[in-house]
């Protein structure tokens, strides 16, 4: 098949060339053109539905040996059919960009490329203390009977040193190993750690290495069975291995496990479920708050389950105090944003030459500008949202398509005055240098961190303590260690509840902990100071007491009643077309069709709460599925549909997307 489109198509092999293997490349004519094309398979006679004489010959085979694997082609299809996900969206997702390249050869050492390669091994491997050992060798007795473990051990009981310690065994036994974190992970503080004891057995695999470096650990890979471990984002499941033994997926709860868009929409953590078990190797998912669907599927015995209840070296888990934005604006006890008492926190722990985390969960000064007198807010032209206020580069800006434009003085409806609802990290920036005027802070979000090392600087100097105060959006949460931090600071919980999705009480309760969980390191007891406008709301008793198991038990009740997975599993179809009546129509034909097949299964047609992204309107249908039911029944007969409503020569014009399991 032709890489670069979805389609499959035969070709003939001409007298004078060799057959090619299933997963070598080989030069093929389409139209007027040539493409890099990929053998799904090779066979000596004709499919009989084919006419001999429409098919054309190949043009020339590059490669001497396959250039994906038997064992891939197999996970891939497995994905193009679990996904429904066309195989060519699978390789485009999947192979690097330079192997499309006609004159790159597999069996010829480029120069002039290094390889992400750390340092050489300099120093052993810690000694695992008592814990530590327990659950080393209660995941070693769970893998006698279960391919894939669950390690739930809390914010800084030494996961990661598990992790190396399993490593270790892996590739003295002369295996390889593939090591999934989060992309944001992905920096110099777990890369320096991981190259210190395996040296040039490590090596890493993301977005952030050039074209030419991911070719060259792809090409090493397919042509090596040496030991080695990948630290990768989620697109390292793609990478060709010969002799994997272990897979760990690190912060297993991850949402940006999750391709979004474009297809295949794949979740690594499945993903690499799946390639373990073709490959005869094992699992660990690790985590501090393990997804929903990990936890349960541990509790009915599916996973091996593991726990480690203490920080590593008798430190406490953080103290969680929470302060009443109600109460607060009532007696005017504000500055800015800051409830009085959080200020005075701060003071006292700055005054200590400690450090401050503060989290906010949005980007840009302000979500929102509103005109007093109508009530109007600047929208984006081409998006259903309004447009956020990024003070320090005079724009407003969508944070769904990138549209800018410059501030209004008043308000373009009426003439009347604009004013500032809400806040992002911007503005906190702002409120902080305010109240802190000596304190040095940096800001860690998407806005400061667009070049190649913004984010490995800022940490960094936060690292070195040559910042006091951190603020940031999600980026702050994500297993990052600093000794100096006594004190994390959620500035408004509030807007992670609102959310009216089925997973916003998992999601709050994970990202508040896991940015708790960046609080009191060494020494002393930590802090986190949460401020809200709804002190009752329940996620927080679970969050004070780090009771994940009574947060599990609500969910897990509420999703069997109101039918959601782990019980159900969901496949969202999204419409979109720049017509919006197009769209409906095209929606309301499905939905009748889906609705004679699946019955109460199928959703009403939904307009979303954002009913249009980049000039496209957007459309969309629900489907439950019990999941003890035949899954891929369920998606052959979605897919039929799709084919049958295609055929119709106004409606094809809709775009259709499905997502399978969409959390
Ligand atoms: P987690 O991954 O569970 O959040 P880490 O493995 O990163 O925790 O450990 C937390 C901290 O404790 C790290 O700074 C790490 O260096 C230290 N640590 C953990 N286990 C050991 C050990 N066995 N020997 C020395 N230091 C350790
Ligand atoms: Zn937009």
């Amino acid at each position: 098949m032709p890489l670069g489109l979805t389609d499959t198509y035969t070709y003939s092999v001409p007298d004078g060339i060799a057959c090619p293997q299933a997963g070598m490349r080989v030069l093929v004519p389409l139209g007027t053109k040539t493409y890099v094309g990929i053998v799904l398979h090779a066979d000596i006679t004709l499919p009989p539905t084919l006419d001999s004489k429409r098919v054309k010959p190949i043009t020339l085979v590059p490669d001497k040996q396959p250039i994906i694997t038997a064992q891939q082609l197999h996970l891939w299809q497995w994905i193009a059919d679990y996904y429904l996900s066309p195989i060519g969206d699978v390789m485009a997702a999947a192979l690097p960009a330079k192997a499309t390249d006609k004159v790159y050869e597999l069996d010829k050492v480029p120069r002039r490329i290094k390889l992400p390669i750390y340092t050489d091994a300099v120093e052993g491997i810690h000694p695992l203390s008592t814990a530590q050992q327990a659950a080393l060798e209660s995941i070693g007795q769970q893998w006698l009977k279960k391919d894939v473990v669950l390690l739930h051990g809390v914010t800084s009981s030494g996961k990661t040193e598990v992790y190396m310690h399993l490593i270790e065994s892996q590739l003295n036994a002369g295996k390889q190993v593939l090591y999934l974190v989060p992309e944001i992970a992905l920096t110099t503080q777990l890369t320096n750690r991981l190259s210190k004891v395996f040296g040039d057995k490590l090596w890493v695999y993301h977005s952030r290495i050039s074209d030419g470096q991911r070719m060259e650990v792809y090409r090493q890979l397919v042509t090596t069975n040496q030991p080695r471990l990948i630290v990768g984002a989620r697109s390292a499941v793609f990478l060709p291995f010969h002799n994997l033994g272990l897979i760990i997926v690190d912060e297993e709860h991850e949402p940006s496990y999750k391709q979004q868009d474009p297809a295949p929409r794949y979740h690594a953590r499945s993903v690499a479920i799946m390639m373990a078990s073709m490959a005869k190797a094992k699992v660990l998912l690790g985590t501090a708050t393990p997804a929903i669907e990990t936890y349960h599927n541990a509790m009915v015995g599916k996973y091996g389950y593991v726990e480690m209840s203490e920080r590593y070296a008798g430190l406490q888990l953080p103290r969680m105090t929470l302060i009443d934005l109600t109460h607060q604006y009532h007696r005017k006890e504000m500055y800015g944003h800051f409830a009085d008492p959080l200020v005075a926190r701060m003071r006292e722990e700055l005054n200590k030459h400690k450090q401050v985390i503060l989290f906010q969960n949005r980007r840009g000064y302000a979500p929102l500008l509103i005109c007093d007198a109508c009530g109007h807010s600047p929208k984006c032209p081409d998006c259903d949202v309004p447009l956020t206020l990024h003070l320090q580069d005079r724009e407003l800006r969508c944070h769904y398509c990138g549209y800018k434009q410059p501030i209004p003085q008043l308000c373009p409806e009426c003439g009347g005055g604009l004013r500032i609802r809400g806040f992002g990290t911007e503005r906190l920036e702002d409120e902080v240098h305010q109240l802190f005027p000596e304190a040095r802070v940096a800001r860690l979000d998407w806005d400061t961190t667009r070049n190649k090392n913004d984010y490995e600087d800022i940490i960094g100097a936060f690292g070195r303590h040559e910042v006091d105060i951190l603020i940031g959006t999600q980026m702050v949460t994500k297993g990052l260690h600093f000794d100096d931090v006594s004190l994390v600071a959620v500035l408004s919980a509030d807007h992670l509840f609102n959310n009216s999705d089925y997973t916003s009480f998992e999601r709050s309760y994970q990202m508040l902990e896991q940015v708790s969980g960046r609080a009191g390191r060494k020494g002393t007891q930590g802090e986190v100071v949460i401020q809200t406008w709804d002190t009752a709301h329940p996620v927080f008793k679970y969050l004070q007491e780090h009771n994940y198991k009574g947060l599990y038990n609500e969910q897990v009740r509420e999703r069997e009643q109101y039918r959601f997975p782990p019980f159900f599993r969901l496949l969202v179809i999204t419409l979109r077309h720049t017509e919006a009546r197009l769209t409906q129509s095209a929606a309301d034909a499905l939905q009748v069709q889906l609705g004679h097949i699946f019955g109460n299964r199928c959703s009403v047609v939904i307009t979303p709460a954002i009913a249009k992204i980049q000039r496209y309107y957007l459309r969309q249908i629900r489907l439950r599925i019990e999941s003890t039911a035949n899954q891929s029944k369920a998606k052959q007969l979605l897919a039929a549909e799709i084919r049958s409503l295609q055929k119709d020569t106004t409606l094809r014009r809709v775009q259709i997307l499905v997502d399978v399991d969409p959390n």
